[in-house]
């Protein structure tokens, strides 16, 4: 079969052509209503109407210029000659008739990239760079990131239609433009050896989130003197997430973003936008609502975010090295079920506590990067309902998938495993 030619999508996810195309505004407003929410003094969401800043104030070409240069940067890193090149097998399911085996090389060098860009921007300070300009530019420059979502969303479908370089993603072929835009028509879109989606799942999306934050704590100092202890645990327990991602940079080449979904809007403006200006609303919200810590306190937070992330590591890795060599001696004592498709199911360990712990740690840290901020509002604490929301759902979509890859081994998985994501509730 044409790789290219894929059946048409006939399960439309997020509610189908009107939920897709709701979405593509009630995104970006919420990006908006949430920063404007935590720059005023209540920043309550019960606090209706909020100031609304006219499109004039938010359009800055300097701002604009900035974010671009900030993707150009990161793109050039990209390219460098650094860290290694993997060929990935890519096993596009239907039932379990692969649609296309193609081998796509990827370059693995985001941890060289993280550090070329710490360097640059410590020299950057030292040569007079204020960094607290993110804080007072963040809704011009949150919108400049919002325009270059669209922009190259816009191009990604114009690319899918005209000249699809590899498969069309099965979850967004359905014919309806809108709802293809939304979701990404194209499954890995790249310009020769560049992959779009790939990039741009790491790069200026999670080391524009540490750049942010650490803008709100420099921010912080010119304002108050010295970081606050709230403000120090937040930015590490990010910064830590974000060296984790590249550090274990070509572990996502297993997940479904990189396997499933096709690259467009959806995933466009989550890693450009959403990303990097909302998972620092904690930060942000406490340059304004700066909070006293205890010593024992921090130390009772800092002990659940190690615990979160000890859970979130081992057991994305165990599965990690599993998939990539099953008789690792670090694996190979793990009980097992056989499936169809020659692959096996994990039973034990990790994976047979749950059937998705590395949601389980992902969202006991989320509860510790917002437990820094207080009990006083409830804003700081989008990210970990939010995060539990975009989990549940992602959590069905996944169970969905594997029941058909592997059929009555899942449901034998599932019985066997009855907890998805938290033991003895859910
Ligand atoms: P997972 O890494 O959980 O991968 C799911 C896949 O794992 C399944 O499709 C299946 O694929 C395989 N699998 C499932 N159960 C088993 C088992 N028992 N034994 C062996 N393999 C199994 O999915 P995600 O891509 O959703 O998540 C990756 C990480 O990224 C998670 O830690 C998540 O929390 C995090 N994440 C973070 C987000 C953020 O915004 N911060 C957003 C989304 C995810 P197969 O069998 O084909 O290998």
């Amino acid at each position: 079969m044409d790789r290219h030619k894929i059946p048409r999508t006939k399960e439309l996810e997020f509610g189908g052509f009107l939920g897709a195309f709701c979405l593509l505004f009630l995104l970006p407003a919420t990006v908006f209503v949430l920063l404007l929410t935590c720059r005023t003094e209540q920043a309550s969401l019960l606090n209706f109407p909020l100031p609304l800043p006219t499109l004039r104030s938010l359009w800055n070409p300097q701002d604009f210029a900035l974010v671009l240069a900030w993707v150009g940067l990161q793109a050039l890193l990209y390219m460098l000659p650094l860290g290694k090149l993997v060929y990935f097998l890519k096993q596009v399911t239907e039932g379990t008739v692969l649609r296309d085996k193609s081998r796509l090389l990827y370059c693995i060098n985001g941890i060289h990239a993280m550090w070329i860009t710490a360097l640059l921007v410590g020299v950057g300070m030292v040569a007079g760079l204020r960094l607290s300009y993110i804080y007072d530019h963040l809704l011009q420059l949150a919108f400049s990131a919002t325009v270059l979502a669209f922009g190259l969303s816009i191009l990604l479908y114009l690319k899918a239609l005209l000249a699809p370089g590899t498969a069309l993603a099965p979850g967004g072929n359905s014919g309806n433009p809108i709802y293809d835009f939304f979701i990404g028509h194209e499954l890995n879109p790249r310009i020769g050896t560049f992959d779009l989606k790939f990039f741009c799942e790491l790069r200026p999306g999670l080391l524009g989130w540490a750049l942010i934050n650490m803008g709100m704590l420099v921010k912080e100092t010119e304002l108050r003197g010295n970081p606050s202890l709230a403000m120090i645990l937040v930015n590490a327990f990010q910064l830590l997430y974000v060296v984790d991602a590249f550090w274990n940079e070509e572990a996502i080449l297993t997940t479904m973003d990189i396997v499933h979904e096709g690259f467009g809007f959806m995933l466009a403006f989550g890693n450009l936008a959403w990303v990097p200006f909302l998972y620092s609303l904690q930060s942000y919200f406490l340059v304004t609502h700066p909070q006293k810590l205890s010593l024992p306190v921090a130390g009772g937070i800092i002990l659940l975010n190690g615990l979160g992330y000890s859970v979130f590591r081992s057991a994305n890795s165990q599965k990690n090295t599993f998939r990539r060599n099953p008789v690792d001696p670090k694996v190979a004592g793990l009980k097992t079920i056989p499936t169809a498709t020659g692959r096996r199911l994990l039973v034990s360990g990790w994976w047979g506590f749950v059937r998705h712990p590395n949601y389980l740690g992902d969202l006991i840290m989320a509860f510790a990067w917002s437990l820094p901020c207080g009990i006083s509002h409830i804003l700081p604490y989008f990210y970990i309902l939010y995060f539990t929301m975009l989990l549940i759902h992602r959590e069905a979509r996944d169970e969905h998938q594997c029941l058909r890859k592997y059929g009555l081994a899942w449901q034998e998985y599932c019985r066997r495993v009855p907890y998805r994501i938290f033991p003895y509730l859910y």
